[in-house]
């Protein structure tokens, strides 16, 4: 249920691997730290990472006569989170679908969840243009606040799928927020050094010549990696450092 919802914000990005899933959980962590009520939905129904990462691995979702009530984080319920990994019986299970299949169920993760006030829901894509995410759009056209951040990382090659990404926001009529650029060069956790491990500034480029707001860039920090599976913890735990900065700027934008 969406009506609850004032802001959508889908995060995408052409292939896999590229930090879609840490950029989600990052936000929505920042974000319910700043005090918004947030609700993150992991669409992923083929690599659903957030239950994962978020240290939620263990929990079940269950029916109220509202809806699916999603997993919350928090005692205050600030944070709600809803993934298919909460109805697969362990992590390596596989989804095995087709299409109407995967459809059917993208459609009740946006229709039967009980979201309460929500100020921002963000939504959790799999790589690429599929299945799932024609059901969101097409679902979504609707909603008045609805926008889409692109994570890419600065190889050409993932620049190039974030440009497929493009076209298909602007065929399907998602506004698009804004590019973020991830793993951009490595920092050193000691004296903050930033070495491009990669060619840099792709992303920014790309969002110059796609008349399109570059969101920032996030370095590949150690720090970052080993936040999976810490949960709430996860925020309170990265320190002060570009990366933090860079998810504070981007909920300021917001
Ligand atoms: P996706 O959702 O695009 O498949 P993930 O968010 O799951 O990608 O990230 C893939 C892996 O890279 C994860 O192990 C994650 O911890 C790690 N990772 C993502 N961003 C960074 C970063 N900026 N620095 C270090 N590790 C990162």
């Amino acid at each position: 249920m969406l009506e609850n919802v004032k802001q959508v914000i889908l995060v995408l990005s052409g292939k896999g691997g590229v930090g879609k899933s840490t950029v989600s959980t990052q936000l929505s962590l920042t974000l319910k730290e700043k005090g918004f009520k947030v609700g993150l939905l992991d669409i992923d129904l083929c690599g659903p990472s957030v239950p994962y990462l978020l240290n939620l691995e263990d929990q079940n979702i269950h029916q109220s006569p509202e809806g699916w009530v999603p997993v919350y984080l928090d005692k205050e319920q600030k944070l709600g989170v809803m993934s298919i990994g909460f109805l697969l019986k362990s992590r390596n299970d596989a989804v095995v679908w087709r299409g109407p299949k995967k459809t059917s169920m993208i459609k009740q993760f946006l229709e039967d969840v009980y979201w309460q006030d929500l100020d921002y829901l963000i939504i959790d894509t799999p790589p690429g243009t599929s299945d799932e995410h024609i059901t969101v759009m097409e679902n979504l056209r609707q909603v008045p606040q609805c926008s889409a951040i692109l994570v890419t990382t600065p190889q050409e090659v993932a620049i190039e799928d974030v440009r497929k990404e493009i076209t298909f926001c602007r065929k399907t009529g998602i506004p698009i927020m804004g590019i973020i650029e991830n793993m951009s060069g490595y920092e050193c956790p000691t004296c903050s050094e930033c070495t491009n491990i990669f060619s840099s500034g792709g992303g920014k480029s790309l969002a110059e010549i796609s008349k399109i707001q570059y969101l920032g860039c996030i370095p590949i920090d150690p720090r970052v990696g080993a936040l999976a599976g810490k949960g709430l913890a996860a925020i309170k735990e990265l320190p002060e450092c570009t990366t933090s900065k860079v998810f504070n700027e981007l909920a300021n934008k917001l």
